[in-house]
């Protein structure tokens, strides 16, 4: 890898301005990601490594391909040089290929374009796709909450949260501390868009900067935390959403309901003793309540942890495992919850995610909503009289 000897013949672009040409050229950006691996050859059949990935010089990102990579040194966050690589177009989109020919060289960030915040692309959150970068955005912080995480060995602290512009809202995780405050409106650059668990989610790092703006013209986050419930059809037919609020009654309970145990080193609920991924484990015993929530539209399940369950079942972990010493047969609370909550109308808020079982939603808040018994008894057994 080295780039002595560059022709001052070879243009350098920014990402932004390549276009497909028959010409080389030389380019400066970041490995946002890549993926390696082995293509056989149809000549001989033998094996030929290649990396692929996204570069980003803060104007654009385009896909590039290496072909005979060196074994090291190619990995998210390098900065490279390529001299004399090829330019084609995909799909109405330009990307590059590093061949043999191409003389690519690690560099240093004042080898990226310098780009003014106004050059690089404005986005509405409603554009973001994954795996975008090289955009600015500006968001009003609907909400932002440290989370401490196990990376490997290493225990790192995230900020998730849900950031929104008129557009629309998407999740938020920041593996830098901006400081940042519910209600603050700010312009991003230098983030990143990912999906996770089905949903999609800016991710902000140390490369990315934030600065505070008036945001005027950006929705109040009360409008997004406080809306009015949308149907569950209308919310499956969109997969879900980081902030949905719905309304629907209490039709049924899933396991694993009720008292569970719990890995300590993952926090997920284990089976005699022994976690799926760090095998056997003296389990934290736990509440939570798998409901499934109906109004008339259709059906998803809300994962309700231990506070929600405790509140809304009117009984404490402590005392639910009173009641196991007295009666040892733990199906025996999860009808117990069923039974106090079955008929209930709830009013979630949350983040939901759909796969093929519906749509799940993580809550952030759950309310009883009063209504008149005889009303959702009858509501109730209708909608079992018509086969749900
Ligand atoms: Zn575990």
């Amino acid at each position: 890898m080295t780039a002595e000897g560059v022709s001052p013949t070879v243009p350098e672009v920014r990402l932004r301005d390549l276009r497909a040409t028959t010409s080389p050229v030389e380019l400066v950006g970041r490995v946002v990601s890549c993926d390696r691996r082995e293509v056989s050859r149809k000549s001989d059949g033998s094996r030929r490594p290649l990396v692929s990935g996204l570069l980003s010089d803060g104007t654009a990102t385009v896909r590039f391909t290496w072909w005979d990579p060196p074994r090291e040194g190619i990995e998210r966050g390098v900065i490279l040089r390529a001299v004399g690589a090829e330019v084609r177009e995909f799909r109405g989109r330009p990307e590059v290929t590093f061949s043999w020919r191409t003389r690519v060289a690690p560099a240093g960030p004042a080898d990226l374009p310098r780009v003014d915040a106004d050059e690089i692309p404005f986005r509405t959150v409603r554009d973001l796709a994954a795996p975008d970068e090289g955009f600015r955005i500006e968001v009003r912080i609907v909400r932002v909450a440290p989370r401490t995480v196990t990376v490997g060995e290493e225990r790192r602290v995230v900020y998730d949260g849900l950031i929104a512009d008129r557009s629309g809202v998407i999740g938020l995780s920041s593996w830098s501390d901006f400081g940042l405050l519910p209600g603050e409106a700010v312009r991003i650059v230098g983030g990143y868009v990912r999906r996770f668990r089905g949903l999609l989610q800016l991710v902000l790092d140390e490369r990315s900067t934030v600065a505070r703006i008036d945001g005027a013209d950006l929705p109040d986050p009360a409008e997004f935390l406080r809306g009015p419930p949308r149907t569950i059809a209308s919310i499956e037919d969109e997969g879900g959403g980081g902030a949905i609020t719905l309304e629907g009654i209490v039709v049924g309970l899933l396991p694993p309901s009720g008292l569970v145990y719990r890995c300590p080193t993952c926090a997920r609920t284990i089976k005699n003793g022994l976690c799926r991924i760090h095998g056997q484990v003296e389990g934290r015993a736990d509440l939570r309540s798998r409901l499934v929530l109906d109004d008339g539209t259709g059906a998803v399940t809300v994962n309700a942890g231990r506070e929600d369950t405790e509140r809304l079942w009117g009984l404490t972990l402590e005392e639910a495992r009173r009641r196991l010493r007295d009666q040892p047969d733990p199906s025996l609370l999860e009808e117990s919850i069923l039974e106090t909550l079955l008929g209930r109308r709830l009013r979630v808020r949350g983040a939901g995610t759909k796969d093929d079982f519906g749509v799940t939603v993580a809550p952030e808040s759950i309310e009883t909503v009063e209504v008149d018994l005889a009303t959702a008894a009858a509501e109730l057994g209708a909608r079992f009289s018509e086969g749900r």
